[in-house]
């Protein structure tokens, strides 16, 4: 009886060590909300509260100044904030790649205002319709000034106009696909994506997805080195 202990003491010894090496890398899932704060913005955040996942904001200068009070939810309650622009247009800046500069400028006094918060910045950008539109000195712009840019690996396809709570999931499953490190392209207002919301977490959680912010820190540059998604941080 001693002699089987000890044998599969030893056994385990043996293993736990190789057990522990195997361990899988992480699965990540950021969720980004694009174009607000809309008019329905608080009833995202009570859904977002219910299913405790955090999530990052990709806001509109002026919409910040239409619905300050929401951007100033979004900021209270602890998720990440990135600047959209200030109207959603792109041409500007692929004409005149300097004007990110006033943009992002204008984007943070507004989020300032809204917010009472004076030392607000933002590091986050998203360019409207996402990088691949715009010039190469557009995207070394937004990272010379010190920001970091992100497009998505997966998409809510809740911007097109036929769409549904179903077909909103199933575009979630397709574009994540086997994906380890994913971002996800969803908006603010829609309503079907609100409805669809507490699924899509679902369907993360049951495929062993952490749900993290968007941030330029170093631990979220390493899980963003393992992602597919067109994205760049400034030079440290
Ligand atoms: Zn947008």
């Amino acid at each position: 009886m001693m002699r089987r202990i000890l044998t599969i003491l030893c056994l385990l010894l043996i293993l736990l060590p190789i057990m522990g090496e195997a361990e899988e890398p992480r699965k990540v899932v950021y969720l980004t909300f694009d174009d607000g704060p809309k008019q329905s913005t608080p009833e995202l955040l009570e859904l977002l509260e219910e299913l405790d996942v955090p999530a990052t904001f990709f806001m509109v200068g002026f919409a910040v100044r239409a619905f300050p009070e929401y951007a100033f939810e979004i900021y209270e309650k602890g998720y990440a904030i990135g600047c959209h622009t200030m109207d959603h247009s792109s041409s500007g800046i692929k004409e005149n790649p300097e004007q990110l500069e006033s943009i992002l400028r204008r984007f943070n006094e507004e989020v300032q205002k809204a917010t009472g918060d004076a030392q607000f910045a933002t590091t986050l950008f998203r360019f409207p319709g996402g990088s691949t539109q715009y010039p190469y000195a557009a995207k070394k712009k937004v990272t010379d000034l010190g920001y970091s840019w992100f497009d998505w690996n997966a998409m809510t396809r809740d911007t097109y106009s036929d769409m549904n709570k179903k077909e909103i999931l199933k575009a979630v499953k397709r574009t994540t696909g086997e994906q380890e490190v994913v971002i996800l392209l969803a908006h603010d207002g829609k309503k079907f994506t609100r409805d669809a919301l507490p699924e899509i977490v679902e369907f993360y959680r049951e495929n062993g997805y952490e749900f993290r912010q968007l941030a330029d820190t170093q631990e979220e540059r390493e899980i963003l080195s393992r992602c597919a998604a067109h994205l760049a941080f400034p030079e440290q």
